[in-house]
């Protein structure tokens, strides 16, 4: 880091020739290769080849999101009768964690092997004032690689004192590779019956609405890019999908997300989570510096954007003596056909 502090790469491996490199920098996913329908290992996450890059990059790369993943309007919120104004870094408004949020810091990294696979445990602790929060919060994100190619994600985090916490892991998807284009021909489902609309600042409006007879449906599989120019509110506030969905879920627990599949290489990804939501992003603001529109997407395993400003959401507060937990798990694969030789 340019004040001194060392940064570090980890690989996970298994036995699939699965690989995922992690820097402790932000705790960021910086590759991520899975084998195709033939057998080739690629890369399917964007990436930078050096810390410079993340140091430049704006676009929260792979990165560990926290301490509140996606927006709270005008950077305020009451809480116990206090007020809390955080960093406006989005406009008018606070987007993932502010200025300095848990993508910019460097986490302390600590590898682990057990029965399941090779994993690496990241911890930081936030102190309290950071980036206008209140109290000390103090974060664990576990990744974990499986030999059924899955890497996992566990988040767990204390306070001692009342804070917002929503954590989650902005990887850019491109099952192509992140050189071939953009992700607008992969098919996307979404176990959403419900999404959460939003006005022209990307704040929710208080309402959930169907996703029945919108763009937003994508209860069946559908291209990214099948709908993405409609001429419809939702998508021009946000130049293309930035919305959160309302997964399908009876008792708490981990639910099936979202499965994404790509024809050509025969990549699938299949989004699992302990969530209430989903934040499909298709990479609408990436401009070329380095990744040109699109060539992207994220699926951001949160609870619903500002939440701390709407009682009817699923609380995001976390108080002394309790325990923040969240878990998330991508599974890759590949669709059948290909020359089989490899699975
Ligand atoms: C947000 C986008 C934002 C992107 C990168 C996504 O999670 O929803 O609006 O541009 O992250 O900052």
């Amino acid at each position: 880091m340019p004040d001194g502090t060392p940064v570090e790469l980890f690989t996970l491996n298994n036995g699939n020739g699965t690989r995922v490199a992690i820097t402790n920098y932000g705790g960021a996913v910086v590759s991520l290769q899975t084998l195709d329908r033939d057998g080739v290992l690629g890369d399917i996450v964007l990436g930078m080849d050096s810390l410079a890059g993340y140091l430049e990059q704006t676009a929260y790369l792979g990165a560990i999101v926290g301490r509140y993943a996606n927006r709270i309007a005008k950077g305020q919120f009451s809480l116990d009768g206090k007020t809390f104004q955080l960093p406006l870094n989005e406009g008018p408004h606070h987007l993932h964690g502010g200025i300095r949020g848990f993508d910019k810091v460097v986490w302390r990294a600590e590898p682990f092997t057990d029965d399941r696979g090779t994993g690496l445990s990241l911890r930081h602790t936030s102190p309290d004032g950071d980036e206008g929060y209140p109290g000390t919060l103090s974060a664990t994100v576990r990744y974990q690689l499986t030999e059924d190619d899955e890497l996992e994600v566990e988040y767990e985090a204390v306070t001692d004192a009342a804070t917002p916490v929503n954590l989650t892991q902005h990887s850019y998807f491109n099952l192509a590779g992140p050189d071939s284009g953009d992700v607008l021909g992969h098919q996307l489902m979404i176990r959403a019956d419900r999404f959460i609309p939003v006005d022209s600042g990307l704040i929710p409006t208080g309402t959930i609405a169907p996703v029945a007879n919108t763009p937003l449906d994508f209860r069946s599989a559908a291209a990214i890019g099948a709908r993405i120019r409609d001429a419809d509110p939702q998508l021009e506030y946000a130049r293309g999908y930035d919305h959160s969905f309302v997964l399908r879920r009876g008792a708490p627990g981990l639910v099936h997300a979202a499965r994404v599949t790509d024809s050509g290489t025969g990549r699938t990804l299949d989004v699992s989570t302990t969530e209430p939501g989903l934040h499909f992003y298709s990479g609408n603001f990436l401009d070329g510096r380095p990744f040109a529109h699109r060539t992207g997407f994220s699926l951001e395993t949160q609870h619903y954007p500002d939440s701390p400003n709407h009682g009817e959401f699923p609380s995001t507060i976390l108080r002394p003596g309790e325990r923040y937990r969240s878990r998330t798990v991508f599974a890759f694969g590949v669709l059948p056909g290909g020359s089989g030789l490899f699975r």
